[in-house]
This record gives structure tokens, sequence and C-alpha cells, in this order.
């Protein structure tokens, strides 16, 4: 099943950090994107270099440190399936959680799966799960937010029944912001239109992007379309009265506020907050990061690297 609720999670000290018992452990493969998406937040001022023999050294070196901790990985980019060592890192990545196997799921915005080589390597390895960005049902409007030709609802459907095959999952992740699936009957439509290509559905409001320092176009891109705590709040409570509630969960990861629904027979996630950061970072370790140039952070910065601490 794919879903973050139910974490229970606990901190304990380990050197000067007070660290959780089940670290959510972010993979940043790589900066780089096939798509143009407008309010992406890898589109930043700055960015990290690549360094793949360090970020080798740092995957290693975290599990040596958090090995015990780590609860699961999500690899992120840029766009990691387009990384020229997409496959080195998963296989990698293998190596280093062969004694003790952590559950893995892929971010993408899907267009190396159209491919049915990459499609079937990805089935073969040990990602346990996938997440396919999918903004709108209208291919157009899906097309116009993510700045490139999307895939088709047939491709989604092809790469589903695969996924399916090989025993694994797929989720859609989408935004909700003033442009897009602002009105419960939009999301109903959008959870209706795919029924069959997918587990579950994520429905996340859509954030302003200043923690991470996007580009000034996604900047104000945000700041427009982002819609207030209430209105989420209120339009998500409507699709959760209007259907089957199966759970409301606090803070998982100590981070976050979630809704689960069945809705015509489907899984649907609300993604209600990012609570707000109650976490002093100097002192705290809640997730981790490691970033394409190999410094592994427990904060959106790339140039931070706590393994210094740990030498
Ligand atoms: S697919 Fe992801 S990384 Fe690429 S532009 Fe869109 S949000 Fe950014």
């Amino acid at each position: 099943m794919i879903t973050e609720v139910n974490k229970e999670f606990e901190f304990h000290q380990k050197g000067k950090y007070l660290v959780s018992n089940k670290i959510f452990l972010d993979l940043v493969f790589n900066n780089e994107c096939n798509y143009n998406c407008k309010f992406c937040i890898a589109r930043t001022k700055t960015y990290s270099e690549n360094d793949y023999e360090n970020w080798k050294k740092s995957l290693k070196r975290t599990f040596e440190i958090f090995g015990e901790e780590i609860d699961s990985i999500i690899i992120l980019g840029g766009e990691s399936t387009i990384d020229p060592h997409f496959f080195d890192k998963l296989e990698y990545l293998d190596e280093v959680t062969k004694d003790k196997h952590v559950f893995t799921i892929l971010t993408t915005n899907g267009f190396m799966l159209k491919h049915e080589n990459f499609l079937q390597r990805l089935l073969a390895s040990s990602v346990d799960s996938i997440n396919i960005s999918v903004m709108n049902h209208n291919h157009e409007l899906n097309n116009y937010l993510m700045g490139a030709n999307t895939l088709s609802k047939e491709e989604l459907k092809h790469i589903y029944d695969e996924v399916h095959a090989a025993g694994k999952t797929l989720r859609f992740n989408t935004n909700v912001a003033r442009n897009n699936l602002s009105t419960v009957e939009e999301m109903e439509d959008y959870i209706r239109y795919f029924k069959g290509c997918y587990d579950a559905i994520k429905f996340t409001p859509l954030m302003k992007t200043d923690m991470f320092g996007t580009t000034d176009d996604v900047l104000e891109y945000t700041h427009k379309y982002v819609m207030e705590k209430e209105e989420i709040k209120e339009l998500f409570d409507s699709l959760a009265n209007r259907h089957i509630k199966k759970s409301h969960n606090s803070k998982v990861f100590g981070l976050i506020n979630y809704g689960d629904l069945t809705v015509y027979g489907e899984h649907i996630i609300l993604k209600y907050e990012q609570v707000e950061d109650m976490y002093d970072l100097d002192k705290v370790i809640p997730t981790l990061k490691i970033y394409p140039n190999g410094n592994l952070s427990n904060e959106w910065d790339y140039a931070k690297n706590i393994l210094d601490d740990f030498e």
C-alpha cells in the first residue's frame, strides 16, 4: 500500500543531534529535468553540482550512521530518470541496503517510462513503488502546467498495467491550486477520469516556494495560485464528507497531516498541510536528503553537510 501514514516516531540522541527513529531519506539524484513545470521547486537560482563518486561515498556513510533509523527512501530530482547514472545509482543503493531492504519510492514525471526497455529495467530493480506527477486530467492543461508534452491516458494505463504485473504500485501526485483542481467536482473528475490507471492519488496543496530559493517566475507563479490553509481544509473536508473516510493522521514523520479516503473505490490521500517547522535543525534530524554533490543535509540546503558532524 502506498501511504506515508501510521508512522509512529520518537527521537533519540546521536552525536549532537536528536534523531528520529523513522527517517525518510530523500535521494536527490540530479537537478536537470526535461519538463518545465511552472511550480517546480528544483528550478532554483543556485544548485548542487553532480558528483557521482562523492554521492556514492555519502550514501554508504549515511547508511553506516543512520541505517537503523532510515525507514523509507524517496528518489527525487530534477528528473532522476534522465540522470546518466540513474541505474548505477539504483544498483549501488541495492548494494548498500542488501542486509536490510528499505522501502523505496521513485518520484518521476514518467516520461522515460514510455520507453519499454527503460520501464522493464526499472520494474526489475528494487524500486517498490512509483509516483508519477500528473497535474490535470485535461491533457492540454496538463501540458501547460508541466511545460511539456506529457503522457497520455493510454500511456499511463500501459505503465500502470506493467507496474501492477510486476507486483509494484503506482501513485499519481497532483497539486491543488487556484488554477488546478480547486473544486470538489474537479477533483472527483480527475479521480474518475484516470480510474484503472493508478493504485492511489495524492492531492497536495501548491506551496509557495520561498524556502527552496526558486527562480523569480516560479516564486511569482506559486504566490499567485497558492490557496490559503482554510480554503484547502474546506475543500478537502468537503471531498471527505462526500466519500468514505478511512483515517486522519497527524504529524506523519513529525511533519505532515494526512487524510486517507476511499473515493469511487479508489485510495485517495489528502495532504492537508506541512506542519510549520518546529525543529531547530542545528540539533534535530527529522528527515535526511543526499544532494547530487554528495552532501547530506537535514533541510532543503544543498550546501549543508551534516556528515562533517559525524567524523
Ligand atoms: S517534472 Fe518535477 S523536476 Fe521536472 S520541471 Fe516538473 S516539478 Fe520540476
